[in-house]
């Protein structure tokens, strides 16, 4: 499952299939109803100005973040202090809930008190933050796809995963592409 930070920096969305231009879906208003009501991020943050300018500008410092893990350097502590930030406009409290994939696993969720603008993304902050320091940050990967650069977690054992996955995900796409020039060259040299 993705979380709210992974799915706020694919929020700049690139066509897989390299056919449609480049769309910034944070100003689809409902796609964002649809990201904060998922994440139960907040019932108060509406598609304003504002809100979009300051989602915006926590997507740059987390693609800012992202790349330079992904080529292998430390955060600075610029960086660190950056996301901090964001993170003292919690507060959070913590709260229990089942998975809603699997009955026998529970996960911690921290809520927010309030509910506004600034808690927003402190949680989404905060989800970034959880993978630093609970998971494991060499997994975090850009799809090897030129046409997608779709940001994901690699949580396959191997850590070998290159594409994105999903139904409409590259690792299928490359694969139908690799079958049907596959079956070609096979009529070909029939
Ligand atoms: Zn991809």
């Amino acid at each position: 499952m993705d979380e709210p930070w992974i799915e706020l920096l694919n929020s700049d969305w690139h066509d897989y299939m390299g056919k449609s231009p480049p769309q910034d879906r944070l100003e689809d208003p409902q796609w964002l109803q649809k990201f904060l009501a998922q994440w139960q991020l907040s019932r108060s943050v509406i598609a304003a100005k504002t809100t979009l300018n300051s989602l915006s500008q926590l997507r740059s410092l987390l693609k800012q973040l992202v790349l330079r893990i992904i080529k292998g350097h430390c955060l600075r502590s610029d960086d660190i202090k950056k996301l901090n930030a964001y993170l003292a406009d919690g507060p959070f409290h913590c709260q229990i809930q089942q998975a809603p994939e699997a009955d026998h696993e529970y996960r911690l969720w921290f809520d927010s008190v309030e509910n506004n603008l600034k808690t927003t993304l402190a949680h989404i902050a905060k989800s970034f933050a959880d993978i630093l320091v609970e998971g494991d940050p060499a997994r975090i990967k850009l799809c090897e796809n030129p046409d997608c650069r779709w940001v994901f977690y690699d949580s396959s054992r191997s850590r070998t995963r290159r594409w994105c996955e999903g139904a409409s995900g590259c690792g299928n796409l490359l694969k139908v592409r690799r079958f049907r020039e596959r079956k070609k060259k096979k009529s070909r040299s029939n």
